[in-house]
């Protein structure tokens, strides 16, 4: 019975390829034409006198596959807990639009806070240094006392929080502040094997993280030589930019960042046990970092940090970025918005003159606006219809994080056109929209950005304080999105296409995952011992060779669900 109604449902979805198993209409015919398959209308008798035809399916042909695991997705869509367990082997690339300290779980946080001796302020929720003192009480008892385990959880996610959109977003970026006194410096490496141990088992290969890496000692440096009433032109901010670089704590904080980084990397990996006989999933997720500015604070700060983000990119190979991080209705977020993304024209053509080193990639959240976050004044409601464009067309950005606001953006059929012609891609991050912004649902762009042929992944956003994994997201996709295999199987091919790994892509044609390079087209997917042209096309990109670990880990994927 199983048979016979997977069999219908392929035939009704089949078109353009060799029917396999369909007892066809009487009066069809399939005729094959270059190649391709089409159906033709035949005299009837003709059929008769056949009968009707049937034809074998083939599990080899890749689009049978992907319409069979489409089937079986959407035969789980009506049971999230089933789905979710279809997805977790699901390969699902790389991991953007990452925020470090918002995607470390918040039982972690707590056991580390109770560990280092810290305290847990029970008036305002804080983690603070000991001694205890008023309000505050050893964050140990809330390892035995469960109630105020869950207390902290609640307040330092937003698990079952309940309120306005204005106090949802006040709750969520209030909970960094919250547990910041845990996140010391020795607990960086905990954070990143946390979130690379997470990673590995949602199957994430690869992991961009966004971080401040210190930028925030050259952006506090930066006040001494960017006064609030300069003028904000080219001029101007180069003179800053070459002042700002040649204080001696700018190249001292580069330096140490660029040995912490390894080091950090190095410690979480030890901590994983990767050198092991026993190594956690974490071990086989590469990452690497890009450096966000902090948008609260004002525009000499952030053109400070941005300065340094770029030194950084070049003296890091760890890092490959700059981004922006922090809410985007503050005031100081609105008030800078325009500044910020001239000061980045400005750096973007300095570093493209520089033909020697390795580009700094971009990527930047905008649009993660809805009219009650901004101010109900003309001024404040206009901030809902530039954000993206000028993301885009100032500030170089090759990813833009959310993008929720899209339809309300002047002219945003001009806009959606230029960022599908530029390749610009779209990292959805749909519970954290749901939960800060109440899109859900049709509310959501997703689906407009998709039809458009603008480029999209799924993302966590904070990861830790949504209560989430990417797991969920794929979930969430297709329980409150309606997407198919297809779809998210192209999302998961555009995180590695549109990672900021360096190097050619794998694909022939950006952005249509059909034909892989010539160097490999004779290789199968993901092969570990391929033709030399291909190891030798592999080892000279990082991103391609990433593209082609995950062909080999998508074809085994779908064979397993085919096989089941
Ligand atoms: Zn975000």
């Amino acid at each position: 019975m199983k048979n016979i109604r997977k069999t219908s449902w392929l035939c009704v979805m089949g078109i353009g390829l060799t029917l396999q198993g369909c007892i066809l209409p009487v009066n069809t015919k399939v005729v094959k034409t270059r190649g391709a398959t089409r159906m033709a209308q035949v005299p009837v008798e003709t059929v008769q006198k056949q009968h009707t035809r049937l034809i074998s399916p083939s599990k080899d042909d890749a689009r049978y596959r992907e319409m069979l695991i489409d089937w079986k997705l959407r035969s789980l869509a009506h049971d999230p807990e089933q789905l979710r367990e279809f997805f977790l082997p699901l390969p699902k690339g790389a991991g953007l639009h990452m925020d470090l300290a918002g995607s470390v779980s918040t039982e972690r946080l707590i056991a580390w806070g109770a560990a280092d001796g810290l305290c847990i302020n029970r008036k305002n929720w804080t983690a603070e240094s000991p001694p205890c003192q008023g309000k505050a009480v050893p964050m140990q008892e809330a390892m035995a006392e469960r109630a105020l385990h869950r207390k902290i959880v609640q307040e330092w996610s937003m698990e079952h929080f309940q309120g306005s959109r204005q106090e949802a977003q006040q709750h969520f970026w209030d909970a960094l502040d919250k547990f910041d006194a845990v996140l010391s410096k020795k607990r960086l490496v905990d954070s990143l094997a946390d979130i690379l141990s997470i990673a590995g088992k949602n199957t994430h290969s690869y992991v961009e993280l966004l971080h401040g890496l210190n930028s925030d000692q050259v952006g506090k440096r930066a006040a001494r030589y960017i006064q609030p009433d300069d003028p904000w032109t080219e001029t101007v901010l180069l003179k800053r930019r070459q002042q700002i670089m040649a204080d001696p704590l700018f190249q001292k904080t580069v330096a140490h960042t660029t040995a912490n980084l390894k080091k950090w990397v190095a410690g979480a990996r030890d901590l994983l046990g990767c050198k092991t006989g026993n190594p956690d999933p974490g071990c086989a997720v590469e990452v690497r970092f890009l450096m966000s500015a902090n948008r609260t604070r004002d525009r000499g700060y952030v053109f400070g940090q941005w300065v340094y983000g770029y030194e950084l990119a070049r003296q890091s190979p760890l890092v490959l970025g700059i981004g922006l991080m922090g809410p985007e209705e503050h005031e100081n977020s609105l008030a800078y918005y325009d500044d910020e993304m001239f000061a980045l024209d400005v750096l973007h053509r300095l570093k493209q003159a520089d033909t020697q080193q390795q580009p700094v990639r971009i990527a930047l959240p905008a649009g993660e606006l809805i009219p009650e976050l901004v101010p109900d004044t003309l001024e404040g409601q206009w901030h809902l219809k530039f954000h993206i464009r000028h993301a885009v067309e100032m500030g170089h950005a090759e990813r833009v994080g959310h993008g929720c606001d899209v339809l309300g953006e002047e002219d945003h059929t001009e806009l959606l056109t230029r960022m599908r012609e530029r390749g610009v891609l779209v990292e959805a991050c749909l519970t954290s929209n749901a939960v800060l912004l109440g899109k859900t649902g049709r509310s959501h762009p997703l689906n407009l950005y998709l039809g458009q042929g603008v480029p999209v992944v799924l993302a966590t956003d904070h990861a830790g304080i949504l209560r989430i994994d990417i797991t969920d997201e794929f979930v969430r996709a297709v329980t409150h999105q309606h997407l198919g295999y297809s779809e998210l199987k192209r999302m998961v091919r555009a995180s590695v296409e549109h990672s900021f790994l360096p190097g050619a892509s794998l694909w022939q044609e950006e952005g249509r995952y059909e034909r892989v390079v010539n160097a490999c087209a004779q290789d199968p997917a993901g092969a570990t011992h391929g033709s030399a042209s291909c190891n030798r096309f592999l080892q000279g990109s990082r991103r391609a060779a990433m593209q082609w670990k995950l062909e080999g880990q998508l074809a085994a994927f779908e064979e397993q669900v085919v096989e089941q």
